[in-house]
């Protein structure tokens, strides 16, 4: 049985009179159409962040004046309607999230009968668009191409590149996406990051089963609530900090630390779409170190920079006396946009008591990298998944690493895995895992992840067994508040070791 034979297509969709006739090329037909009258009767659906931020950036938007929806987490049902709908040999994030919107749209036809031309008035999409080598600029088009062939015939989709919508006429109207729109959800996306980084901290050394789950979500409540009300989220941190003390914690039980890297979605999403990696290497008594979105936003910004760098070279000035004003703008701009993104998460991660996380200095990053990765190759994660690897052998981050990468993906699968073997070859000890995501083989991902995972637990096993023991242990290893440095990769190990 093929993967999406039990996916129905509307009645729209069977019409076979295309038999016969010449072959047609598809083209992709914008619509950007938003009036001012849309804004009441438009509901803006978004989606594709971990489920905490996805939730978090719906309350932030709640202050706005249009109506916004988060997406429920892609699963595997949303897979197989982007397999149903979307074009052949896309990679796996593509097929989760276009599919995803589809089968949104499907379930809200099903529910309320709403024909499919009501259902395109009265909803639009807004997501991020990219360019470079691989699909990730073709998802706006990949969306166009699926909703069409799923019935819903000019549904808007849209980018946050397009800032200011335009009507017909090329008037900017209606639905407003300027940076301002963005200030109070990228603070959302921040928090989200932090509050993940510190539920893989904590949740795999509780006592009792589900307290953290309970924990974090009383903090999304007070988080949500001073979202919607602009209330002071750096004490809404301070407030959280509270209630994760109460969690209950276990943390000299010897667990693996496992670094999760690979492509950006892949890595990250939290469900069927990596066959919930986290919960389940935790369930195998793992712990496990999440790659934040804030890491993207850092790489995205080298990049920025890098490149505009290139082209000042390119045009130098001196030679031919023209100073590009444009080039030194976005550079500038840049700069404060990381100084900004920075500093917001130092300070919430500090209120909130994450200490130990440094945030990734993406330049020392691509020097360790460089050296493997041409740094001009663009696309996916770039020069990252290598110099991730790098880094935790060099410093003893993590007993494994994780590589994610889904199913036809150009730059993780086919250039990053080329060039990690010869690190693995350079650093026969590291226990790297590439492991891919195609949607189906759940099986064989789990049974590859298990046989790693045996190599991760001697060498955490190993790692602690090593320490003397000191004789007195105080009550502060047990609270996630105390995150000393060390050069230890487990976080038992590095308790104990900050004890002698
Ligand atoms: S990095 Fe890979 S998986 Fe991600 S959008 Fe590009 S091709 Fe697809």
């Amino acid at each position: 049985m093929s993967a999406c034979s039990n996916i129905k297509p509307p009645q729209s969709n069977i019409d076979l009179d295309y038999l016969g006739k010449q072959k047609t090329q598809w083209r992709d037909t914008v619509n950007t159409n938003f009036s001012k009258d849309d804004i009441n009767n438009t509901t803006i659906l978004f989606g594709g962040m971990t489920i905490l931020q996805d939730r978090l950036v719906m309350a932030a938007l709640e202050t706005k004046k249009e109506k916004y929806i988060a997406l429920p987490n892609p699963d595997f049902e949303s897979f197989r309607a982007g397999k149903a709908y979307g074009n052949r040999g896309q990679c796996n994030p593509t097929y989760f999230t276009v599919g995803n919107l589809v089968k949104y749209l499907l379930n809200i036809q099903k529910k309320t009968g709403m024909s499919s031309r009501e259902i395109v008035q009265k909803y639009a999409y807004v997501t991020a668009n990219g360019c470079g080598p691989c699909r990730f600029g073709m998802y706006i088009t990949e969306y166009r191409k699926a909703l069409n062939d799923a019935g819903f015939q000019g549904f808007r989709v849209f980018s946050f590149e397009h800032n200011k919508v335009t009507n017909e006429a090329g008037e900017e109207v209606g639905l407003n996406l300027s940076p301002a729109l963005y200030i109070t959800p990228i603070k959302a996306v921040l928090i989200g990051d932090i509050i993940n980084l510190l539920a893989h901290k904590i949740r795999p050394y509780e006592v009792e089963a589900g307290a953290t789950d309970k924990a974090i979500e009383a903090c999304y409540d007070l988080l949500s609530d001073a979202l919607r009300n602009n209330k002071n989220l750096l004490l809404s941190m301070w407030k959280c900090r509270k209630i994760l003390e109460k969690v209950e914690l276990d943390r000299l039980q010897v667990k693996p630390k496992v670094m999760i890297v690979g492509e950006f979605w892949a890595a990250m999403t939290e469900g069927d779409g990596n066959y919930n990696l986290h919960r389940f290497l935790e369930a195998e008594g793992a712990e496990s170190i999440p790659q934040p979105i804030i890491n993207r936003l850092m790489l995205s910004i080298w990049e920025s920079t890098y490149f505009s760098n290139k082209e000042l070279d390119l045009e130098d000035d001196t030679k031919t006396g023209y100073f590009d004003f444009s080039s030194t703008k976005r550079k500038v701009i840049t700069k404060l946009l990381k100084v900004t993104i920075k500093s917001y998460f130092t300070l919430y991660a500090k209120a909130i008591g994450l200490h130990d996380y440094k945030l990734p200095d993406i330049e020392a990053l691509s020097t360790l990298s460089r050296v493997y990765f041409p740094l001009d190759a663009e696309g996916g994660e770039g020069h990252m998944e290598v110099a991730h690897l790098l880094e935790s052998i060099k410093h003893n981050l993590a007993h494994m690493v994780i590589s994610v990468k889904p199913f036809g993906c150009m730059p993780s699968s086919a250039v990053s895995d080329g060039i990690q073997s010869l690190v693995t070859s350079r650093y026969p000890s590291a226990n790297f895992l590439s492991i891919e995501t195609s949607g189906e083989g759940a099986a064989n991902f789990y049974s590859r992840v298990q046989m790693a995972l045996f190599k991760a637990k001697q060498a955490a096993k190993e790692e602690f067994e090593a320490l003397e023991m000191p004789e007195h242990i105080p009550e502060k290893v047990n609270n996630y508040l105390y995150q000393p440095k060390s050069d230890k990769a487990g976080t038992a190990a590095q308790l104990i070791d900050s004890l002698v």
